[in-house]
């Protein structure tokens, strides 16, 4: 699935890929939505990852009520799970995904940020968990594009960053929505399996190899570039 003449950017995926967030990420929502009276479930917010605060708001409001979240009401209900995830406990780099970011770098391959997220509380980490891996013109955020994950833009986006095309890059995320996203942008898809979510929903969501653990990505794909 690589490259035939090299791989020259990974693409990386920023939630349940470089950190294990997810938990606090549902532990947020399951807060906020609660306080707010909308009926939720802890597993939904896992599905979700990779969509922006302000889909998800929308989505669970039009579910509760059967209207759009208003644009002050998505404001103020993403300020509020921000702060409500600032206040977990410190959230820690997944197992392996340092050494993947380095293996990469020291393959001359550029690695550049592709999240759905605006969380400066990680945002604001990465340059002292993955010294100079992600400068802040090698990141596509929640601010970077309209449509987020699963369109395709934030991975053609990562591309245009790095001034890379499709078939000389890898997309790296543990999402279905993340996969269906870098599948959608043309770029080979690695997924990972970083929680709940299981590698054959991450095959059938665009992913053209999936990987059981970071680790295991970790090792096997340094060895494969
Ligand atoms: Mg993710």
């Amino acid at each position: 699935m690589l490259p035939p003449d090299g791989v020259r950017a990974a693409l990386i995926d920023m939630d349940g890929t470089l950190y294990d967030s997810m938990p606090n990420h549902a532990r947020a929502w399951m807060r906020l939505m609660t306080e707010k009276g909308v009926d939720a479930r802890p597993e939904e917010f896992f599905l979700y990852e990779g969509c922006t605060g302000a889909w998800i708001i929308n989505h669970m409001i039009e579910r509760q009520w059967g209207r759009s979240a208003t644009p002050d009401e998505a404001r103020e209900w993403y300020e509020l799970k921000a702060r409500y995830f600032g206040e977990m406990p410190r959230v820690e780099p997944v197992e392996g995904a340092r050494e993947l970011v380095e293996g990469l770098r020291r393959r001359g391959i550029a690695t550049v940020l592709v999240t759905g997220s605006g969380q400066a509380s990680l945002l604001g980490r990465l340059d002292t968990d993955f010294p100079g891996a992600f400068p802040a013109d090698m990141r596509v955020t929640s601010a970077s594009v309209r449509r987020g994950k699963p369109a395709p833009d934030p991975y053609l986006r990562g591309l245009e960053l790095a001034g890379v095309d499709a078939a000389h890059a890898i997309a790296i995320d543990n999402a279905p929505l993340g996969t269906r996203s870098g599948h959608a942008a043309g770029i080979p898809t690695v997924g990972v399996v970083t929680g709940p979510i299981p590698a054959d929903e991450l095959a059938r969501s665009g992913a053209d190899i999936v990987f059981t653990s970071m680790p295991e990505c970790t090792k096997s794909l340094l060895q494969l570039l």
